[in-house]
């Protein structure tokens, strides 16, 4: 591991000197390397690589004029390509190359969560320090289905709502996540307490409050995992497509400082990062939207009603429309993602979709999610979202 730092730092420095950026300009380098230190050529490369990617992101910092030193590695670590090891999942065993001839080896513990994982998938890469390995195991991505419905979805502060449209019947929905706030308004007022008591001394208390926050955090991201859990399978049952507002455009229409900070929480964009991510697994298909007017438009005559605040209920000026204005919403989003289709090949499914909002069945609301079941759940899903935080990342 010291070996192979000290193979990198020379690397960035070599690439930062001869201006060097492709792989293949460091494969003589490398070699030299791998002599000079008597290690297996395969690492000494993958040296090059770490040290690449580095000395790229320190010219991408000078050149955005950003203040930036030459990297240098510190801590003694390796990356190991998936030619110099080999794990036996049945005794957790990892035989690692050294050098030609040369082997070593360790145990690691795996549970059966492990095993799976590396049962699903193919061990890419190994990454050690003092501390931990961390194995890179490749997954395969199931290919996307052709969606033949959708679900179209408005993100709010305490629920996701909107339509699940097919080509038989259009149904509002509904998928709330109320004790999140909840739960967010607790932590709120406990940091504030917390603030006030430890106010004498800033340095307990910045550590609780860092606490407070990764507490919050954990049972904040641990139901919204069962919500977008939840709601992938309905997708996948249905063979629906998801369409989200695009949440990295801006909304439009300006709003007021409250409004931005509402906008800009951290659950939305949170929810959206993990339906996205578990439809990708399951190859449900995702549209994104642009979030402009989907709040002040009339599905049903197109006119957008400027200036005005919506309240709890959208009433249309012009023809008479009246809808709760967050189903009112996500119905815009199912109009602009149908609008959108044709840029996307494999929507197309979606082409013989009509979106009739008087044909909405306003009385039948579909409940995706059940609130009352997070508090059963807490233990299990507690698991379960710290699991798929790692399956995110593909690690293990
Ligand atoms: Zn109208």
């Amino acid at each position: 591991m010291q070996d192979f730092r000290l193979m990198v730092n020379r690397g960035i420095r070599y690439a930062l000197e001869n201006d060097l950026t492709a792989k293949g300009s460091m494969v003589k380098f490398g070699q030299s390397l791998a002599k000079e230190y008597h290690v297996n050529g395969a690492h000494a490369q993958t040296a090059m690589g770490v040290a690449l990617s580095l000395a790229k992101g320190h010219r991408r910092r000078l050149s955005k004029g950003k203040k930036s030193k030459v990297p240098y590695v510190f801590r003694p670590f390796l990356r190991a390509d998936d030619v110099t090891f080999h794990i036996t999942p049945e005794t957790g065993l990892v035989r690692l190359s050294l050098r030609y001839g040369e082997w070593t080896s360790f145990h690691v513990r795996l549970s059966t969560y492990h095993l799976e994982f590396i049962d699903r998938g193919r061990v890419k890469q190994l990454v050690l320090n003092d501390k931990r390995a961390v194995f890179i195991v490749e997954k395969e991505v199931p290919e996307r289905y052709m969606p033949t419905s959708i679900l179209a979805l408005d993100t709010n502060e305490r629920s996701l709502d909107g339509v699940s449209l097919t080509s038989e019947y259009a149904l509002p929905v509904s998928v709330p996540y109320p004790d999140v706030s909840v739960v967010q308004h607790r932590h709120f007022v406990r940091r504030r307490k917390l603030a006030k008591k430890k106010s004498k001394d800033r340095r307990v208390w910045r550590k609780l409050a860092a606490k407070e926050g990764r507490r919050e955090h954990n049972r904040v991201s641990q139901r919204l995992h069962l919500i977008s859990e939840g709601l992938v399978e309905f997708a996948l049952n249905e063979q629906a497509a998801i369409a989200l507002e695009d949440l990295s455009l801006p909304k439009g229409g300006g709003g007021g400082r409250r409004m931005r900070r509402r906008l800009s929480s951290w659950p939305q964009h949170e929810v959206h990062r993990q339906i996205e991510c578990k439809a990708e697994e399951r190859g449900v298909p995702i549209i994104k939207v642009d979030p402009r007017y989907t709040s002040k438009t009339c599905p049903r005559c197109g006119d957008i009603k400027r200036r005005s605040r919506v309240g709890q209920v959208f009433e249309c000026a012009k023809c008479g429309w009246r809808l709760d204005r967050q189903i009112n919403a996500g119905l815009n989003i199912c109009r602009t993602a149908l609008a959108q289709l044709p840029r996307e090949a494999e929507m197309r499914g979606l082409g013989g979709l009509r979106l009739d909002p008087d044909a909405l069945a306003n009385d039948a609301m579909i409940l995706l999610y059940a609130p009352g079941n997070a508090g059963a759940h807490e233990v299990s899903g507690g698991q379960r979202a710290q699991g798929e935080e790692m399956s995110r990342n593909g690690l293990l």
